[in-house]
């Protein structure tokens, strides 16, 4: 029986096993796959302590740092959570069952994709889904932003700060963007609009060289040259599986109240799957830091009673 098992291997994830090992707990860390949502990122200029880090050693030396103090991370699927009679949970993931009187979910959000053809052999090499992340590495070059919201026009407003020509393709003519940053997105000299069209294919050798756009109203096809292409076209929540013992918002964000405790007692929740607004790595840090420490406080709450009955 752990006193918490944590899912999710990204900083909310990593940050909550190094609070609640700290606090002695018996903890578990289980995730798909080790980074959460930095594996999308390339370098991290926005995390104090380090004015430039590779996304990729950031996660890495979090997850020395848990290591090290002595918890096990897991690299598996959660594809059940059940909360027994007794207030604790059973975890079941593709290979094993774990007990746990607490979890903390930190599984992040994932970035919606377009599923066409080259997207996933030239992701992470010129396509890409943080515009904030890796935008700064195309100075002076020509590149795409695929959405229509606000952050496919905040990632071409900052885009035309960096590139040389940004290439804004939206599937309609009207944009579902607040109508400033639409007015300021007009007003750039060096951004084109490419309406009521949508990519079909991303095209690269060693990275990306081309882009395929067909136009939705009259179907011709047009090609792109460009060095990069954003797509920022929403992420997504997965949280199907909490359905049962998390309330949801609209966007099937785990709601969570101040000390990130969702509707199941022992349940928790942190990071960018929560309704929080802001999507940031230093947001998701602190909210799983509350997380450990509540689930402490709860469990501690929990023996002192059962202590007391004695
Ligand atoms: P969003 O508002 O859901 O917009 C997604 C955009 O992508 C839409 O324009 C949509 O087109 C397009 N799209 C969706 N699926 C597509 C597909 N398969 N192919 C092509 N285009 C597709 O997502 P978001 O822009 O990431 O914003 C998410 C939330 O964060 C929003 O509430 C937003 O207001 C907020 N946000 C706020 C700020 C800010 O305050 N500055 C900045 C960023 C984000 P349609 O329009 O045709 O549906």
């Amino acid at each position: 029986m752990y006193d918490t098992i944590i899912i999710g291997t990204g900083p909310a994830g990593m940050t909550a096993a190094i609070y609640a090992s700290r606090r002695e707990m018996k903890t578990l860390v289980i995730g798909k796959e080790m980074g959460g949502q930095l594996v999308w990122a390339s370098d991290i200029e926005n995390y104090p302590g380090f004015k430039n880090i590779n996304a990729f050693d950031l996660i890495q030396k979090m997850q020395e740092q848990v290591t090290s103090l002595g918890v096990e991370i897991k690299t598996d699927e959660v594809k059940k959570i059940e909360q027994k009679k007794d207030d604790t949970f059973k975890i079941y993931t593709s290979k094993d069952v774990f007990e746990t009187r607490t979890v903390i979910i930190a599984i992040g959000l994932s970035p919606r994709r377009l599923a066409i053809k080259g997207e996933e052999e030239l992701s992470g090499r010129g396509v890409s889904y943080c515009a904030n992340c890796d935008g700064p590495f195309y100075k002076g070059k020509v590149v795409s932003v695929i959405g229509g919201g606000n952050s496919a026009l905040d990632a071409a407003e900052i885009m035309s700060k960096i590139a040389k020509k940004v290439y804004l393709v939206h599937r309609r003519d009207e944009f579902r963007a607040f109508e400033a940053l639409v007015n300021e997105v007009k007003k750039r000299d060096n951004i084109e609009l490419v309406l009521n069209s949508s990519p079909k294919e991303f095209i690269g050798k060693e990275k990306l060289e081309k882009m395929i756009v067909e136009d939705l109203n009259t179907k011709e096809i047009k090609e792109i040259d460009l060095d990069s292409a954003f797509v920022e076209i929403g992420r997504i929540a997965h949280t199907d599986l909490l359905e049962v013992l998390v309330d949801r918002n609209e966007k099937k964000e785990l709601v969570v109240d101040e000390l990130t405790r969702t509707r199941t007692n022992g349940l928790f929740a942190c990071g960018d799957v929560t309704q929080v607004e802001y999507k940031q790595i230093t947001i998701a840090t602190g909210q799983a830091t509350i997380s450990a420490l509540t689930a402490y406080q709860y469990l501690q709450k929990i023996d002192s009673e059962n202590n007391n009955k004695k």
